[in-house]
């Protein structure tokens, strides 16, 4: 059997990974109740907005069943928006959001600014081979602290990361969904069947 992999999908950029684990085979379980979280070996987080989805997240019953899940070690994706969910500090968030420190970072919101809202490059990212990735950045976070258990993957040229993991949490200031390479989903379905 294939592992059942979850999209959290109250809001946001749902649907380009919904295609890309079908590119890889995989059927997407769109994960909206904590009857759904019962059924997913792993969770992809999707960009969006994290303070809409934290709220969500409450109003769904899903926060703590969610919670409970990844601090027993369920394997998380979490892309801009998602990054931010698994986060263990957020910088400029809203002050009732939440957050599940997943991974041992801090990250700050929107980090990019006005004039660089959105913008496009090609990272170095050798976890997943010497070809860059094609990085699409919108309203992104930068990760400003890291712990000693965290690997950064990527970083923009600063040398700030952008992409890091954490045992079989994985997470990107970008969105690997919006470029045509599937790399960073395997890397991830690689750390679920470990
Ligand atoms: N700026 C958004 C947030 O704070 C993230 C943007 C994205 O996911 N593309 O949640």
């Amino acid at each position: 059997m294939p592992p059942a992999i979850g999209i959290l999908a109250l809001q946001g950029a749902v649907d380009l990974h919904a295609i890309a684990l079908s590119r890889l085979g995989l059927e997407a379980v769109l994960v909206r109740t904590p009857a759904q979280l019962d059924t997913v070996d792993a969770l992809i987080l999707p960009g969006g907005e994290s303070s809409a989805m934290s709220k969500l997240l409450v109003i769904n019953g899903l926060l703590e069943p969610l919670r409970a899940r990844l601090h027993v070690g369920m394997p998380a994706l979490g892309t801009c928006a998602g990054m931010i969910l698994l986060a263990t500090g957020v910088l400029d968030g809203r002050p009732d959001q939440q957050s599940f420190s997943a991974i041992d970072i801090d990250v700050r919101r929107n980090a990019f600014g006005r004039q660089n809202d959105s913008f496009e490059t090609d990272l170095e990212l050798a976890a997943i081979g010497e070809a860059p990735i094609h990085a699409v950045f919108i309203r992104a976070p930068v990760v400003e602290r890291t712990g000693p258990e965290v690997e950064v993957l990527a970083t923009i040229d600063d040398g700030r990361p952008v992409a890091c993991r954490q045992g079989g949490v994985i997470v990107t200031s970008f969105h690997p969904e919006l470029a045509d390479d599937l790399r960073v989903h395997q890397l991830f379905l690689a750390g679920v069947a470990a």
